[in-house]
């Protein structure tokens, strides 16, 4: 088992399907998967059938408005496997090679590319060229510049493109960001991510940069860049960054193992985040304003997430991320749904935009403006 899989697990307790739950929820919002649905479903096939996308397959089970019903990959006994375990009909199966063809199928309305980073970008292009609607794994793609052509190729083709951040649609995370909207927690001065567990194996895709475009600040420390501009609720005008590098035989040229960074936002507030491969035991964001602050912890395992404020402990319920990511995403492609935090391939991009400005902060060691 991957050690990544092993520290997002040990963050994850018990899963609770939503459809479990009673129409009501603790807080006392009605839950949607547990009322009766007659509407249009998002009908999708995975592209990747690696762990995660086992784990999206698993909780889409739960879901009312998306429905696995293909599969693309290289190896033929893992599509046998899903296939009888999902009930995928031998018509919506495809590979590496083949897969354009989904253009001609109608039962397969948008394609989720789980796949190593570096290939998002041809794989998206290729499945938007084909008609269908793409959600794709962050990182988007593994720069900016092949970000914006995945963004430029979907609009082009007038289909949707997604990326899989499922905190967007995190209960604990929306509930400390309806707090800063709504003043709570007053001026926003500073954000702290923390990210980070200890790479295993050394032959895993994710040390190998030609699949990776990078290493930990592609695979986790993604995740405070994201999470800094959604709690701090402003775009970064600014980067610092600093790498150390205590094993250059496991973290080749160009895999980052560690970089501190720091984010600056045109309020003045600031962020201090943390990527690395070699550290366990990090997965915080801590928010601060003047009158006030919200914490969680852990912020983006599998859950539950845990959080507080300084008004008291967050009580939102246990939700499983990628139930909730698939229905509201069906909703977002097929309602046209807005959601409240973003998740469109713009978005995606911005994140690709800081990464490249962190990347060349540590190469040139200063501090790089930016425009997302
Ligand atoms: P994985 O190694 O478990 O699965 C990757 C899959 O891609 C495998 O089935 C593999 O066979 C297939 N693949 C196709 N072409 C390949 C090639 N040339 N080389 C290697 N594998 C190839 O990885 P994973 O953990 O499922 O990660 C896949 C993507 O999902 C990554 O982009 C990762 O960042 C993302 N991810 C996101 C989350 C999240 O919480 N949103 C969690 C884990 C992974």
């Amino acid at each position: 088992m991957s050690s990544r899989r092993s520290f997002l697990q040990k963050l994850a307790a018990p899963i609770v399907a939503l459809p479990l739950l009673s129409e009501k929820t603790k807080a006392g919002s009605i839950n949607p998967l547990a009322m009766p649905y007659q509407g249009p479903v998002l009908r999708v096939a995975i592209m990747g059938l690696g762990s995660y996308g086992r784990r999206v397959a698993d909780a889409m089970v739960a879901c009312k408005k998306a429905k696995l019903t293909g599969v693309i990959s290289g190896t033929p006994s893992k599509i046998k496997e899903w296939q009888s375990k999902f009930n995928i009909p031998e018509k919506n199966c495809y590979n590496y090679e083949n897969f354009d063809q989904v253009k001609n199928n109608p039962d397969i309305d948008a394609v989720y590319v789980i796949t190593p980073n570096a290939l998002h970008h041809d794989q998206v292009i290729r499945v938007a060229k084909a008609g269908k609607h793409v959600i794709c794994e962050k990182p988007m793609a593994i720069n900016a510049k092949e970000g914006q052509e995945m963004v430029d190729a979907c609009k082009a083709a007038k289909v949707k493109l997604l990326v899989g951040y499922r905190l967007h649609f995190e209960p604990k995370t929306l509930e400390i960001v309806r707090m800063r909207k709504d003043g709570e927690l007053g001026k926003i001065m500073f954000f702290q991510g923390l990210s980070g567990f200890r790479a295993g194996d050394p032959t895993q895709w994710r040390l190998n940069k030609q699949l990776a475009g990078g290493g930990a600040m592609m695979d986790i420390g993604i995740y405070s860049i994201n999470g800094s501009r959604y709690m701090v609720g402003e775009e970064p005008i600014w980067v610092t960054a600093q790498e150390t590098k205590t094993d250059p035989v496991k973290f080749k040229a160009g895999v980052d193992e560690t970089i501190q960074f720091q984010l600056g936002f045109p309020s003045g507030a600031v962020a201090s985040c943390l990527s690395t491969y070699n550290m366990n035991n990090l997965d915080r964001f801590f928010l601060n304003g003047e009158k006030g602050f919200g914490e969680l912890l852990p912020a983006t395992g599998y859950g539950p997430i845990r959080g507080r404020t300084h008004k008291g402990e967050l009580d939102q319920p246990h939700i499983t991320h990628q139930t909730v990511q698939m229905e509201e995403m069906a909703g977002i492609i097929l309602e046209g749904k807005q959601p409240i935090i973003p998740v469109d391939g713009e978005e995606g991009l911005r994140d690709l935009k800081i990464i490249d400005a962190i990347y060349a902060a540590v190469k040139e060691g200063r501090k790089v403006s930016l425009k997302v």
